[in-house]
């Protein structure tokens, strides 16, 4: 009977301290544990009516139950309390909690009286005096485990002759929930902020390691051993030595040296770059890092941890630009860095092999006192300045200049200098980064080339002079010397003498053409033939040349014709002379270089609808030997024939289609010729059309 009236007592008890225990949780975010405290002995009071709360904390080291603070309503029972109350809070109660470990959650545990629970701690009297005032003999505490953890107790004295309900008797709560929550939230705070740093070492990638100086074993997290390329049984046991096989030997000096400064405490961090050779055989690259974190009491170094980051990709292309860096300063192009304005340059950076090119180091340079501008030819320097202050007014992307620099031995280099600026708001100050290379062979070479090439005109200006002077002189006495014929042919002369006098006088028509050939041919070089402008029947000039061939070409049995298309006008404006002169040669050169067939003379008209602008295209073809087609384009130069044999065969100078081309150009045309050797030969030229026809 008596026992289950204690089942249910217990029962209703145990919902009371479910609910306390609900309510200790929920209030376990506070964090002082004093103030959790009051809330749940205040707590406690309300929902059973008690009138005593006792609040007990476990002490872990000692395995034991502190009551550490009690909370009385009852007038009376506050004496009981202040006459007992020192003993009380300070008593110190042992539990077994290994016992507790095994039972599980929600377990009822009794314990007998104070004294007894106290094994002897709390005198017998004043747990007499406690029991005659309280009428508690019995308590039953709750078992709070957490993951099989012990996480409290609650427990609540129990009246045998006033079991029930609850409310009627003085219950007495002693928890060890305050600590253990307190102590949960803590430790729960603690993993979730291992959880964050771990989460974020794997987010950033890193390897972690742990050294144990004094045993060197080492813990290294998966990362570590993922980038050398193993699994965690391949490596282990991971200690120094592990290390030691992966680092590269170059690397394993320094590491040394940095390591031992950490060691001995002077300097705070370890930090190395370094090579560790991967499982593949091939190398990475790593920033090590670390320091020591724990230190024994007579300052020997007992752990230190730190990090492994990949850096293979950053350090491959670090290592790519050095190489370029290195090419560049080994090469001839010297790289600039410049601050200022137009005139007054400060060098900020210089490559090394400015040296090479200069005289001066690059911290010469670089000195704020040294002038890049002053080392400019006196003759340069206006002309630079004023040139880099126009490109910068137009905000040029970029710029070049050519300029005398002094070498530091006192000669002067031309200077290559590609620009390209950094343009602030205020157009002010800017800053310049370029490069410089030496010139100056290149402008030698120009230099040579240009006062050859100067020297090649003056000597072709005075052949020219030579050659005009020369005609002119031989033209004046050959000029007397045929008046003297015409003279002497007048006198009475036998027929010997008369056809000596007719091979003389053809030999002077001939000398006097080709002197005529030369002064044409001078003067269109020296630019200097003058065009007529008159209005002329182009109809009868044609006519007429057709005519004064017409007997030449019935000697040699050619058939000789003109064709001129319907739209060539009758009148037109230019230079009848000269039109002829050029006509006549080519007609003279179709008769001479054909032996049978026929020459053609034709005339069109075009117009160019784009430009709308007229010509005529004149053409004149023959029958005879042709010209091999790699001598087309040097026919036109004077002095020139296709065989120099032809000389003795056909007679000429070479110097007539010179003048033609020469004429035709001047008249605003152009000259071509198709031919095919043994087939015969077009000469083709064109002069824009100035018509006169009045319409
Ligand atoms: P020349 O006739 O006085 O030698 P040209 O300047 O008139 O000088 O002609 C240069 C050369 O071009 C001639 O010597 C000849 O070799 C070649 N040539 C010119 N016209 C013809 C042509 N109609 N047929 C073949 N060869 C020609």
């Amino acid at each position: 009977m008596m026992e289950r009236k204690t089942e249910a007592t217990s029962i209703s008890v145990l919902d009371s301290l479910a609910r306390l225990q609900r309510m200790a949780t929920e209030q376990a975010t506070v964090r002082d544990t004093n103030t959790l405290v009051l809330i749940m002995m205040q707590q406690l009071k309300e929902i059973s009516g008690t009138r005593i709360a006792i609040w007990t904390e476990y002490i872990k080291e000692k395995n034991a139950l502190k009551v550490s603070k009690v909370d009385v309503d009852n007038r009376l029972l506050q004496n009981v309390i202040r006459l007992a109350g020192r003993e009380l809070l300070s008593v110190e109660i042992p539990v077994d909690f290994k016992l507790m470990d095994t039972k599980a959650e929600g377990q009822l545990m009794y314990w007998s009286g104070l004294t007894e629970a106290t094994e002897g701690k709390v005198s017998p009297e004043i747990s007499a005096v406690v029991k005659r005032l309280t009428g508690l003999d019995r308590y039953i505490s709750i078992i709070h485990l957490l993951d099989g953890q012990l996480y409290g107790t609650s427990t609540i004295g129990l009246s045998a002759d006033q079991p029930d309900p609850p409310r009627q008797i003085l219950e007495f709560y002693a928890s060890l929930s305050s600590v253990s929550l307190h102590r949960n939230q803590a430790e729960a705070q603690l993993m979730a902020e291992r959880k964050r740093l771990a989460d974020i070492i794997e987010a950033t990638r890193v390897g972690t390691w742990e050294w144990n100086v004094q045993t060197n074993a080492m813990a290294v997290n998966d990362r570590y051993l993922e980038m050398v390329g193993y699994t965690r049984r391949e490596m282990e046991p991971i200690d120094l030595g592990t290390w030691y096989r992966l680092i590269h030997p170059e690397d394993k000096i320094m590491s040394n040296r940095e390591l031992e400064a950490v060691i001995a405490g002077e300097q705070p961090f370890y930090e190395v770059e370094c090579r560790l050779r991967h499982k593949n055989g091939h190398w990475i690259w790593i920033m090590d890092q670390g320091k020591v974190v724990r230190w024994s009491a007579d300052g020997q170094p007992l752990l230190m941890s730190g990090t492994h980051l990949d850096i293979t990709a950053k350090k491959e292309v670090e290592l790519e630009i050095r190489k370029e860096r290195d090419l560049f300063a080994s090469g001839p192009v010297v790289f600039f860095t410049w601050q200022g304005s137009p005139g007054s340059w400060q060098v900020e950076r210089v490559s090394a092999n400015v040296e090479k090119l200069l005289g001066y180091t690059p911290e010469t340079i670089m000195a704020p006192d040294f002038e890049y501008g002053m080392l400019m030819h006196p003759d340069d320097y206006h002309r630079v300045v004023q040139e880099a202050v126009e490109f910068r007014r137009k905000r040029a992307h970029h710029y070049t200049q050519t300029y005398r620099v002094r070498h530091r031995d006192g000669f002067y280099r031309w200077i290559y200098d590609y620009n390209v600026p950094e343009y602030r708001e205020d157009n002010e100050e800017i800053r310049i980064q370029g490069y410089i290379h030496d010139e100056t062979e290149r402008m030698m070479s120009q230099e040579k080339l240009r006062f050859a090439k100067e020297q090649a005109e003056t000597a072709n200006m005075a052949k020219s002079q030579f050659l005009a002077n020369m005609s002119h002189e031989i033209r004046t006495p050959l000029n007397g010397l045929m008046g003297m014929m015409q003279l002497l042919e007048m006198t009475a002369l036998n027929h010997e003498q008369q056809e000596y006098l007719q091979l003389a006088k053809t030999a002077s028509d001939s000398l006097l053409v080709v002197i005529q050939d030369i002064l044409d041919y001078t003067r269109i070089e020296a630019g200097k033939i003058q065009l007529e402008e008159t209005v002329f029947d182009i109809h009868i000039l044609l006519k007429d040349l057709v005519s004064l061939f017409q007997v030449s070409a019935r000697e040699k049995k050619l058939h000789l014709g003109c064709n001129v298309s319907e739209k060539v006008p009758v009148k037109i404006s230019g230079d009848p002379f000269r039109l002829r002169q050029v006509l006549t040669n080519l007609v003279g050169n179709a008769i001479k270089f054909t032996e049978r067939g026929e020459i053609l003379i034709q005339v069109r008209h075009l117009s160019n609808i784009e430009t709308r602008e007229e010509e005529l295209v004149f053409q004149v073809s023959d029958t005879g030997i042709g010209i091999p087609l790699h001598k087309q384009p040097e026919i036109f130069d004077s002095f020139q024939q296709v065989d120099s044999s032809t000389t003795r065969k056909y007679g000429g100078t070479g110097l007539g289609l010179a003048i033609s081309k020469g004429i035709v150009e001047q008249m605003g045309g152009r000259m071509w010729v198709e031919s095919t050797e043994g087939a015969g030969s077009t000469f083709y030229f064109t002069c824009p059309l100035k018509n006169q026809t009045p319409s």
